[in-house]
């Protein structure tokens, strides 16, 4: 393995693509420390001169709902918030699944 080719493959991608690879790579990884149900997820956040405006989940698209799919250069451009567990999300559609508790969730 060459991390420094793996950085500039995952670099060159659109944040699309990105999410995708990262949530296939993580439902392929075991278990964190080998416990059921931990797992990395992919969040965003900002900033404004160092103090965190936001941080959301970035939760993938529903894809019961966009059997057509995506362009690799859809935007992470709605948000809302998962009416199972709480959390903030985003994500490139505006029906989503919450990475945090696996349920259909609702941006705008
Ligand atoms: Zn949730």
């Amino acid at each position: 393995m060459e991390p420094h080719k793996i950085i500039f493959q995952l670099t060159e991608l659109t944040d699309k693509e990105f999410v995708e690879i990262f949530y296939s790579a993580v439902a392929e990884r075991k278990p964190i420390d080998g416990e059921s149900g931990r797992r990395f997820v992919l969040a965003e956040t900002s900033d404004s001169y160092g103090d965190i405006i936001s941080t959301s989940f970035v939760a993938e698209d529903n894809k019961k709902h966009y059997p057509q799919g995506w362009s690799a250069d859809a935007l992470i451009s709605q948000n809302g918030r998962c009416n199972e567990c709480g959390v903030s999300i985003v994500s490139i559609s505006k029906q989503a699944i919450c990475p945090i508790c696996n349920t259909e969730a609702y941006c705008t």
